[in-house]
């Protein structure tokens, strides 16, 4: 079915208007076809009433409940320097069911966070579109960017992606846990200090068999990882 975003309501009817009405034409969505409409963070199971000039209104039957896949991953994603990147690590992290994205400023990372600030809307409308294509419960949230060093470990095993000195692989983590949070550097890698700073923080070196992986496959592959390892839905 397809899932589509509302702009906006009118009294009961969800409106569907802008680049979301362009996407409805596109997918040829008829008056009268069922269609999921994720509005105001709740999807409903939706019929289309109306198509008029430039929008769409729908009425919505039922709330969709889906359970959240277990265990939740959150991403702590060092910002690249070439800013752009972020983009893909957006989609592939929301793809593989990352819960939360939280950028971070690192020592060989992009630096500006004002800049990071105007680009969090944009991320968000990508996170949004990856929600509607891979069909998540919920869009993965996007943060606000943080430094490196203000980061805590907060979820009940916190792991640093390591690919110079970790000892430890998936197979030796225990994937029983209700919550991850990993944290990937950017395409130079983090810094000798910051894994230290980490590792007495209790983030844990995790190292991914068997290469080195860019930057914006790493944190995908491991959200996969334990997903599918440790996840029941
Ligand atoms: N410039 C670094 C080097 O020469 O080794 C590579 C950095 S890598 C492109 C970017 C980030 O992805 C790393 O800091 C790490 O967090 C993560 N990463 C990439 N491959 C990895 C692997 N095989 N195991 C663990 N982490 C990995």
């Amino acid at each position: 079915m397809e899932r589509l975003i509302c702009t906006g309501k009118e009294g009961d009817f969800l409106v569907i208007g802008g680049q979301e009405f362009n996407h409805l034409k596109a997918l040829r969505v008829k008056k009268g076809d069922r269609l999921e409409v994720f509005c105001e963070g709740r999807l409903f199971l939706s019929i289309l009433l109306s198509i008029e000039k430039g929008y769409a209104l729908c009425k919505p039957l039922e709330e969709i409940n889906i359970p959240l896949p277990k265990p939740e991953v959150n991403l702590y994603q060092c910002i690249p320097l070439e800013l752009r990147l972020m983009e893909e690590v957006i989609d592939r992290a929301s793809q593989t069911g990352a819960n939360l994205l939280i950028p971070l400023v690192c020592k060989r990372g992009f630096q500006k966070l004002s800049v990071v600030e105007e680009k969090l809307e944009r991320w968000k409308k990508l996170s949004l579109a990856s929600f509607k294509q891979c069909k998540r419960p919920k869009p993965m949230e996007i943060g606000r960017p943080i430094r490196l060093y203000e980061l805590e470990a907060k979820e009940e095993v916190s792991l640093v992606l390591d690919n110079f000195s970790a000892e430890a692989d998936i197979k030796s983590l225990d994937l029983t846990k209700r919550s991850y949070g990993v944290l990937v550097g950017p395409e130079g890698g983090l810094s000798i200090e910051e894994v230290e700073t980490l590792k007495s923080k209790g983030f844990k070196p995790l190292f991914l068999r068997p290469y080195v992986l860019r930057m914006e496959m790493a944190g995908a592959v491991a959200t996969a990882l334990i997903m599918n390892l440790a996840g029941k839905s």
